[in-house]
């Protein structure tokens, strides 16, 4: 028998990918990008994604609120949605739960789903409820609309391209990070009271992150169309991974480019780790990593909301960052991969 870390999440993703071809012809993309598309008519196409979040892996029910637990488990998915340039309008939300919750509980988990969906102006369609042995696990689906041509994919990157990442990096996983080491000298000190005011951004990156809608809005307005998008759920490496894989492309991306909010830089050195490797490796920001033609630079260079990271080169092998030292580096792709005891 076969551990299935031997593999690891992308192995096994690609596994089952090789066991299915699409039989539907109308099917434009299936597996393999943050989510599937498939025409409607009129030159319109629907989006679909889905997420699961389970406790213990994704999440913990001793600091995670479950009112900002059901806003995010809506918003990782809408993050996926806007990834392929697309605009969502509705999700459905299955849930597992054992007895030791309560109608409170289930009271306030939907109170952040429902907070989410206001924000972002999608309907709840449906989904499923059931009974788990235990703990709760949260399954949500998102559907989104868009023109069949401002659909973009992971693979669209071009040599010479804009590599362009939203926001700041890192920040969700220092807030992870703060948040254990919390929990842990309550553990051991249940007469500590927490105070996480020197890391309120932090912590709220990793507990409510919002999906960078206006990321997408802007580039529309701004009149320009990335070749390639991806949301970033496992850090700035795997994604950057990804994005060339698909687009059989390099890139040479600037650690001094990278952008870390203070707060990420002050867990970072208290952790001992550094800043760059948190930019790169640091999970769940739900940012927007994206490429855009040179001939685009002019439009996009006063921006405050996304900063350009590196370009993209044409020898597929090569994907590297150049460091504060000087140095050339190969930028590793880590990941949270929950199959191999990381992270969720
Ligand atoms: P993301 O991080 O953007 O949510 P994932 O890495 O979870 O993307 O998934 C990558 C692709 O693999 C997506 O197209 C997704 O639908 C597909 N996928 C993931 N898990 C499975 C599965 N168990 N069976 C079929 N397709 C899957
Ligand atoms: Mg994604």
């Amino acid at each position: 028998m076969t551990p299935i870390s031997t593999l690891g999440e992308f192995g096994l993703i690609e596994r089952i990918k090789n066991k299915f071809k699409t039989t539907h012809n109308q099917v434009i993309k299936g597996i393999g990008d943050d989510a599937a598309v498939v025409p409607i008519g009129n030159g319109l196409v629907q989006v679909y994604t889905t997420d699961l979040l389970a406790e213990g892996v994704h999440f913990d029910l001793s600091y995670a609120p479950l009112r900002h637990l059901g806003y995010k488990a809506v918003a990782v998915n809408l993050s996926d949605i806007f990834a392929m340039n697309a605009v969502p309008f509705g999700i459905t939300v299955s849930i597992a739960f054992s007895n030791r919750f309560t109608v409170e509980a289930i009271d306030e988990l939907y109170e952040g789903i429902k907070l989410a969906c206001e924000r972002y102006h999608v309907d709840l369609l449906g989904g499923d409820t059931t009974s788990s042995r235990q703990g709760l696990v949260i399954s949500v689906t998102a559907f989104g609309q868009a023109k069949e041509e401002e659909i973009v994919y992971r693979s669209g990157a071009q040599p010479n391209d804009l590599i362009c990442v939203s926001g700041d990096a890192g920040a969700a996983y220092a807030g992870l990070l703060v948040l254990e080491r919390e929990k842990n000298s309550f553990v051991n000190n249940p007469e500590l009271q927490p105070d996480l005011s020197d890391y309120d951004y932090v912590v709220a990156r990793q507990l409510k992150p919002e999906p960078r809608g206006d990321i997408i809005q802007e580039l529309r307005e701004m009149g320009v169309r990335p070749s390639a998008m991806i949301d970033v759920s496992d850090g700035i490496a795997s994604e950057l991974h990804h994005i060339c894989h698909q687009s059989k492309v390099g890139a040479l991306i600037y650690a001094n480019k990278l952008n870390l909010d203070y707060q990420t830089l002050k867990v970072a050195e208290e952790f001992q780790i550094g800043a760059t490797t948190f930019a790169l490796n640091g999970g769940e920001d739900y940012e927007l990593m994206f490429t855009l033609p040179l001939k685009d630079y002019d439009k996009v260079k006063s921006s405050g909301n996304f900063h350009i990271i590196g370009k993209i080169t044409p020898d597929e092998k090569q994907i590297q960052i150049l460091l504060d030292t000087g140095g050339i580096a190969d930028v590793e792709a880590q990941g949270w991969d929950h199959f191999r005891g990381e992270n969720g």
